[in-house]
């Protein structure tokens, strides 16, 4: 994929703030400190668009990057944060619940997950979740550059174990550092936002 444009447009706290230009929707989710801005960041070819290391569990909204025109990613704020207050969590749970079940424009929800770890409850609960609610799921184990390369399918059957990965999901090894696993993403992520 050719990133020819890509701008964050708005920071949403509700739902009347979401765009209204009916471009296809990729969501990001994932627990907090997993990689997910270094993924957008390295997915969009940008140091710094999607703020990294930022405070985890802090920005309580929906970040919509529109990319090329075209297509919006979607950043879910990280769940697993425990300092997060049990209000906050509710509030989180309502909003991120209501835009994954009820957005029109959502086409699939890209799952960040890291590939040297089991898959918390919180990353099974999401997956389920999805599942429950038939939203396509594509999960990225990243962090891969921090294992060797020999373990990866080992680290990646584990993963898929944990989450009880059913056959039609993507699993992509994926590094933010080396970018390994890029070009496979955008090759399913091209099939939801033609
Ligand atoms: P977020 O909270 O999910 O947005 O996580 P960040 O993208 O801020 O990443 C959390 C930490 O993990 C940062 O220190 C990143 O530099 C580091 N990190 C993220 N992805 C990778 C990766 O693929 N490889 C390595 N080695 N570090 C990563």
């Amino acid at each position: 994929m050719k990133i020819k444009s890509a701008e964050i447009v708005i920071s949403a706290v509700s739902k009347a703030q979401y765009p209204e230009n009916s471009l296809p929707e990729i969501a990001l989710a994932g627990r907090s400190n997993v990689g997910k801005s270094s993924f957008i960041n390295k997915m969009l070819n940008r140091k710094n668009l999607a703020r990294t290391s930022s405070k985890p569990g802090k920005t309580q909204t929906l970040n919509f990057y529109l990319i090329n025109e075209a297509f919006y990613f979607v950043d879910v704020p990280g769940y697993g944060y425990a300092k997060v207050s049990k209000t906050e969590r509710a509030k989180w749970g309502n909003m991120i619940e209501s835009y994954l079940t009820g957005r029109h424009e959502l086409k699939s929800v890209i799952l960040i997950v890291d590939l040297r770890h089991l898959p918390t409850n919180d990353d099974v609960l999401m997956y389920q979740f999805l599942k429950h609610y038939l939203i396509p799921v594509i999960v990225i184990a990243t962090k891969a550059d921090k294992i060797p390369r020999g373990k990866w399918e080992k680290h990646a059957k584990v993963v898929k174990e944990k989450l009880a990965i059913e056959k039609e999901d993507p699993v992509i090894i994926f590094s933010s550092e080396t970018g390994v696993g890029k070009e496979e993403v955008w090759q399913v992520i091209g099939k939801w936002i033609k």
